[in-house]
């Protein structure tokens, strides 16, 4: 499937893209078109990010505009400049599944899009509004606001218990985390005796697709099969995700579509919302709950932090302390950064890696045996997700370290805000368990929550 594109009408061959792709995937000449080798690409989107060359209404008249706009798969109320490097839209089909009444919409969206969303209706960089994207997905016509934060909590039960488990039985080590797509098709299509290595937990969206199904279906009195299950996602590799063939646990496809913030953007533009006016609202229980552990997710060391603040609960049976919460050597925005945690009487070491292009090194001292760490956090994009293919593209260059830096803050402001920051204090993540899942990494958790990669059919 392609996700990714350069339009070779528009491509000037400046070879910007070129210098931030991780996965050497795109070739040309200088000045000449550039194409996307798909086999390498890992659908990261800093490609979309970077790209300036582009046509516009007025500079390259409304028919051809409007026929590139129309084979993007991008509504008429879009109208600003179309880029050489783009993703494929599937807005329309989401269109579709709103106007349709046998349809029960479900939508989700991810922890990053919170903090970066409102820059589309001219906020400033990083205002956090989680309250009015609640409300705008509502008046999009979504039927349930749900809310990825809720499984990152979900992630973290199941990741966590994964972890202390391959600790303490001997299993596979160091755990790389498995949440951001494109690490995980980099390290399948680079290095497959590795994939060993990955947790075997789904991502945060990929959980709730197939909870929507079947949990969702229950607590809602609604037939699976009417459910379209929607995430807005800061990430353009997140619809290859949905679309893997493994990811049906549910017994159909369990994320439908995925439109990513940018998409958000033109959907709400579509309906003719006025941002500024929103009145902030809640998500939807129980699948809407988080906590500032699940919103942290969003930012490289996010996983690993809210992992730790979990795991010395699941190690030690007791509880980190208010002052203890903020684990401040995990955060920071270095390409790879490494440290030596206290749980208990272990000392858990971890490693960050933040940037795709910064991986091939760590995976090298790992061939080498020389990667002394029990857990190594991955994420694909320069600072996490805030800084996401998907996410709100800026015309000024330069905006982009300011973007990043204010959607940092905004992010690490929401956890300390919230009165629950760690995964296993969320009411309904408790609820979930004893109504649904019954326990982290259980039998129905196997099934629904974890998943396998190419290379590691042989188990871990
Ligand atoms: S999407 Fe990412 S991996 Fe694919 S060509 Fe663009 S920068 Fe490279
Ligand atoms: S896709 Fe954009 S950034 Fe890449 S070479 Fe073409 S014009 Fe330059």
């Amino acid at each position: 499937m392609t996700v990714i594109s350069i339009d070779k009408d528009i491509c000037t061959g400046c070879q910007e893209c070129t210098k931030v792709c991780p996965a050497y995937a795109i070739e040309g000449n200088p000045h000449e078109p550039q194409t996307i080798v798909e086999e390498r690409c890992v659908m990261c989107g800093q490609c979309v990010q970077k790209c300036k060359s582009y046509i516009s209404i007025i500079d390259h008249g409304a028919a051809l505009y409007a026929e590139k706009r129309a084979a993007r798969g991008l509504p008429e109320v879009v109208k600003e400049p179309l880029f050489a490097a783009h993703n494929v839209s599937h807005i329309n089909e989401v269109l579709n599944a709103l106007a349709d009444p046998s349809k029960v919409t479900m939508v989700q969206s991810a922890p990053a899009v919170r903090v970066a969303i409102a820059e589309e209706f001219g906020m400033p960089l990083g205002t956090l509004s989680p309250g009015k994207l609640a409300a705008a997905l509502r008046k999009v016509g979504f039927k349930k606001v749900y809310d990825t934060d809720f499984s990152a909590d979900l992630t973290i039960m199941e990741e966590g218990t994964e972890l202390v488990q391959r600790v303490t039985k001997g299993g596979t080590l160091p755990m790389f985390t498995s949440c951001c797509p494109a690490w995980v098709r980099y390290l399948e299509n680079n290095r497959p005796h590795l994939t060993k290595h990955l947790s075997t937990c789904k991502s945060p969206q990929q959980m709730l697709g197939p909870v929507f199904k079947t949990f969702g279906a229950k607590i809602n009195n609604t037939d699976p099969q009417s459910i379209f299950s929607v995430s807005i996602m800061p990430c353009t590799c997140k619809e290859f995700e949905c679309s893997r063939p493994e990811m049906n646990s549910s017994g159909m496809r369990d994320v439908d579509v995925v439109l990513t913030t940018r998409e958000l953007g033109y959907l709400i533009k579509h309906f003719n919302i006025d941002w500024a006016k929103l009145q902030e609202e809640e998500f939807d229980m129980p699948l809407g709950d988080y906590t500032g552990a699940g919103v942290i997710f969003g930012v490289t060391g996010g996983v690993m932090e809210a992992a730790i603040r979990t795991g010395y609960t699941l190690v030690t049976g007791k509880e980190l302390g208010e002052k203890d919460v903020d684990i401040m050597p995990v955060r920071g925005t270095d390409g790879f950064r490494r440290a030596a945690i206290k749980v208990g009487d272990l000392t858990l070491k971890v490693g960050i890696v933040t940037n795709l292009k910064n991986i091939d090194p760590v995976l090298d001292q790992l061939e080498n045996g020389a990667l002394d760490c029990h857990f190594v956090e991955v994420m694909t994009c320069p600072q996490g997700c805030v800084s996401g293919g998907g996410q709100p593209k800026l015309f000024n260059e330069a905006e982009y370290a300011d973007a990043w830096k204010n959607r940092r803050k905004a992010t690490f402001d929401c956890d300390k805000n919230l009165p629950k920051r760690k995964s296993h204090e969320n009411p309904s993540i408790k609820k979930i368990y004893d109504e649904f899942l019954k326990e982290p990494c259980g039998h129905e958790s196997h099934h629904l929550l974890h998943t396998h990669y190419k290379g590691s059919e042989g188990g871990h």
